[in-house]
């Protein structure tokens, strides 16, 4: 079949790869100008970790991760105050857990299909018509292609899922944090492959030293202390987060210096999207398009590459796309279900809003250093309850 996938992020490219596995001939429609670099450090560990082996990117991935060696809660001082080792975390995956930026592992998973699959950078899909026999696409630089699927793994706030499902605000829940993200280049003091942490009652400041000099801050935040909307330019995002942030102590003032001169600043919503099908007709969604369980789960990307390594092994299995569709669903969204609410359970510890929130949290990440601690309080999030299914060889679906 000819697929039309939208978005070149981490699911959109895994899907790529496995759908020509399968046989089939997709294509991708990615709104950037070209891939994006770079993002926030994200933990990669789990299904993930065992789809990117058996995608054979498992070494690249590894040569650009961290071994993160601690995250350590400081005081206004810098001196620490709680804090846990990573490796009490890595210990319940067997080892198989790094941290990298987010765009080295895009690029590493886009690496096995840049030469075999197009990617039509700097446009986006404006209209879609499922005609029940094939789809008819319309792109915004003018062409127009007649697929067989149309796949949005387009991200949290995915155009096709608007485009085939209805707008955003009615499957999207709002947890009531805000995150931001950016990158200092040259940023001191560094603490190498330590996770530095600042937290207030409501608002937090990490910042983790990468080997380019650079450092990656994350920011996050209660909606209660943000008074408004996040504004679509950059300028206003850079007001909203110097108000929130003002007169906090530690490093602050120097990081919100610096943030003055960084153009490419994430700054967004934590949410998570839930919808009643993945699928409508000849369309499907995959990775936070369809089923966000958003940063407090530390393990959207490999829950997008989950989604994407399923929908392909059921459109090898099935003749029929309708049949490939109902298994996709049918295997993943308990699993799925259950990864959204465990990150809700997590919020409240992720970023408490209280100081009794924060001292709680202090203790509970102390105690993740001791002996069984780890398993005992966070296994449960860590572990996947879910076994990928073979890759089928051959057959591919109508
Ligand atoms: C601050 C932060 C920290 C996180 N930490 C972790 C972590 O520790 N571990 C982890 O596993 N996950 C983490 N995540 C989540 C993870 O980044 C996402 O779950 C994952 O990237 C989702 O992959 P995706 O391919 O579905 O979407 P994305 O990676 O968002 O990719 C979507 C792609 O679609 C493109 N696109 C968007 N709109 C259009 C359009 N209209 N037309 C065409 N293309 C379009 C985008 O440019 C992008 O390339 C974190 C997220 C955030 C925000």
């Amino acid at each position: 079949m000819r697929i039309a996938i939208s978005g070149a992020g981490v699911a959109g490219p895994t899907l790529a790869y496995w759908l020509r596995r399968g046989g089939h001939e997709p294509f991708i429609v990615e709104r950037a100008p070209q891939l994006r670099t770079g993002g926030y450090v994200i933990d990669f560990w789990g299904l993930g970790y065992d789809i990117a082996e058996r995608m054979g990117i498992v070494e690249t991935v590894l040569a650009k991760g961290y071994r993160v060696s601690e995250v350590r809660i400081v005081g206004d001082d810098g001196h620490r105050k709680s804090g846990f080792p990573v490796d009490a975390l890595a210990g319940l995956t067997d080892g198989r857990f790094t941290s990298l930026p987010r765009g080295d592992l895009a690029s590493a998973i886009f690496s096995t299909i840049r030469d075999e699959v197009e990617v039509i950078f700097g446009t986006t899909i404006t209209a879609l018509e499922d005609r029940g026999d094939a789809v008819t696409i319309a792109l915004a630089n003018g062409e127009m292609r007649t697929v067989d699927l149309v796949i949005g793994a387009d991200g949290l706030h995915s155009n096709v899922r608007s485009l085939a499902f209805g707008p955003e605000a009615g499957f999207e829940r709002d947890l009531g944090y805000a995150v931001a993200a950016f990158n200092i280049p040259g940023y001191a003091p560094r603490d190498e492959d330590v996770y530095v942490m600042r937290a207030w009652p409501g608002r937090s400041i990490s910042r983790f030293a990468l080997r380019d000099g650079s450092s990656l801050v994350l920011m996050v935040m209660a909606a209660e202390a943000m008074g408004g909307a996040i504004p679509a330019d950059t300028v206003g995002k850079r007001a909203m987060l110097r108000q929130v942030y003002a007169d906090m102590g530690w490093e602050t003032s120097g990081i919100l210096a610096a943030m003055d001169a960084q153009e490419d600043i994430y700054f967004d919503r934590v949410s998570q999207i839930e919808l009643p099908h993945w699928t409508s007709g000849r369309v499907a969604l995959v990775g936070d398009a369809a089923a966000c369980a958003s940063l407090l789960a530390g393990e959207g990307t490999g829950l997008g590459m989950t989604e994407a390594y399923v929908l392909a092994a059921a459109l090898a299995g099935h003749d029929d796309y309708r049949r490939a569709f109902a298994d996709y669903e049918a295997r993943l969204r308990p699993f799925l279900a259950d990864k959204q609410k465990s990150a809700r359970e997590f919020a409240g510890a992720f970023a408490p809003k209280t100081r009794l929130g924060l001292a709680v949290r202090d203790m509970a990440a102390r105690m993740l250093a001791l002996p069984g601690a780890a398993q005992l309080l966070v296994g449960g999030n860590i572990s996947d309850d879910f076994e990928l299914p073979d890759f089928p060889a051959g057959s591919s679906s109508r």
